[in-house]
């Protein structure tokens, strides 16, 4: 079978994990502040923490975004992970679902603009599979939003999906936002278990370093105890053996970003005009690392493609019609109701090779 995710490990990782098994440092340690450091040379911004995984980066950047009171209300999408909206949930905060715009898969930001009100407390929009949400328009929205209301709703953004995915030409966590990326093995950029936020200023990241760690300052006199908690925080922080693996994988990451942008546009050319299949818009800057299609009969695709040996798969089911959260937050989602049954991902990783990408546009273009 011609897999839809991969997991890229670096040959660097193994002498890099094997010091740490060496020396026994294991928790917090060098490999750690240098992922870290080397993450902020990346982005360009020391505005940024290492976690422990994406879900505790979205969880951070409500409570930094939306403050400790519960209450109040944050748009989202459905049409994402359940990773994003369970940590609305867990910060006690309420959902507002927002409609999916069927040419993106993101968040419909037309609806988003009516959906703001007094009880917004934060807005989180999801990258889905690389694609950048407009952050510009998005940014305007929120103009209006402060012109009518007196207040400015933060912004997260889920780039969970989207490492190396740029808008207006830079990369995403340096638009201004509380920004939460996964190094979940099969991401782009893997540590196995493993996580960043990015936050919009420098009393974001002092908050930010300390909620990562029980809200203690790490160079704090415990020894004498003599310290003192400000704010109640979390056990959220990146293990050394993930920061180990994730250092040695940043060496070759935008490689293989390059060629998941590569066989996308290779699918792109091939399967433009195939019968019951629609491609999803195009932006700048997408780092797909999924390849969405729209296809009529989804039931019969996924089994023909899974008779050709190509894994194929919706991924998410929406968010909004989960037993656990139907009956509290309910929204009419005509575009979604539309456009999920019809929303499947085929393989576009770094490990197709010209064969299996040629193969996956026959199983294709042969019908379902
Ligand atoms: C992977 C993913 C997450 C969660 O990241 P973890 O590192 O697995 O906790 C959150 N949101 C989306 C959209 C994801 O794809």
């Amino acid at each position: 079978m011609i897999p839809l995710f991969k997991v890229a490990v670096d040959p660097g990782a193994g002498p890099l994990v094997a010091e740490a098994l060496r020396t026994g440092v294991l928790g917090h340690g060098p490999r750690g502040e240098e992922f870290e450091e080397a993450l902020r040379a990346r982005l360009g911004t020391p505005h940024l923490v290492t976690l422990n995984n994406g879900t505790s980066a979205l969880h951070l950047a409500l409570r930094l975004a939306a403050g400790p009171e519960p209450g109040g209300e944050v748009l989202t999408t459905p049409l994402t992970f359940e990773a994003t909206n369970w940590a609305i949930l867990a910060n006690g905060l309420r959902i507002r679902w927002v409609d999916v715009d069927p040419g993106t898969l993101n968040v419909d930001l037309d609806d988003l603009a009516k959906k703001i009100s007094p009880a917004t407390r934060a807005v989180m929009v999801v990258h889905w599979a690389g694609h950048p949400v407009d952050l510009d328009r998005l940014s305007a929205i929120l103009d209006d939003a402060e012109a009518a209301y007196g207040f400015r709703p933060a912004v997260v953004e889920d780039c969970a999906q989207a490492w190396g995915t740029t808008h207006g030409g830079r990369p995403l966590g340096t638009h201004g936002n509380f920004c939460a990326f996964s190094f979940h093995a099969t991401k782009h950029l893997a540590c196995g278990t493993g996580g960043m936020l990015v936050v919009p200023d420098e009393e974001s990241l002092r908050r930010a370093l300390r909620l990562r760690f029980f809200g203690i300052d790490r160079r704090a006199d415990r020894v004498n105890g003599d310290y003192d908690v400000p704010e109640w925080g979390y056990n959220f922080y990146l293990g050394e053996l993930s920061a180990a693996v994730g250092l040695a994988n940043l060496a070759n990451v935008d490689g293989r970003v390059e060629r998941h942008r590569r066989n996308a546009a290779y699918f792109d050319a091939e399967l433009a005009g195939v019968p019951g299949l629609e491609l999803t818009e195009r932006a700048e800057g997408h780092s797909f690392w999924l390849y969405p299609v729209k296809v009529a009969d989804r039931p019969a695709f996924i089994r023909k493609m899974t008779a050709a040996g190509v894994t194929v798969s919706a991924v998410v089911r929406r968010n909004d019609t989960h037993t656990s959260v139907r009956d509290a937050f309910t929204s009419a989602l005509p575009a979604l109701d539309a456009v999920h049954d019809r929303v499947v991902h085929i393989p576009v990783g770094w490990w197709l090779s010209e064969r299996d990408r040629a193969h996956i546009v026959g199983a294709i273009r042969s019908g379902w």
